[in-house]
């Protein structure tokens, strides 16, 4: 089975993120652990993510 290439996911909206957009991506400040990905648009507005690993929120 063909698989798409896959796109890393915001973890605010799980949008997945085209590699032209202007994203971010870093670990998790609290586990280290996680890289958290954020869409251009969810940097914009601010928009809350929480850890999927630690649980840890932050803008
Ligand atoms: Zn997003
Ligand atoms: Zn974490």
């Amino acid at each position: 089975m063909a698989r798409a290439l896959a796109l890393p996911k915001c973890t605010s909206c799980g949008r997945p993120i085209p590699p032209f957009e202007k994203a971010t991506s870093f670990r998790c400040p609290q586990c280290g652990e996680v890289i958290i990905w954020r869409c251009e648009r969810c940097r914009r507005q601010g928009n809350p993510y929480v850890c999927p690993r630690c649980g840890f929120r932050g803008p």
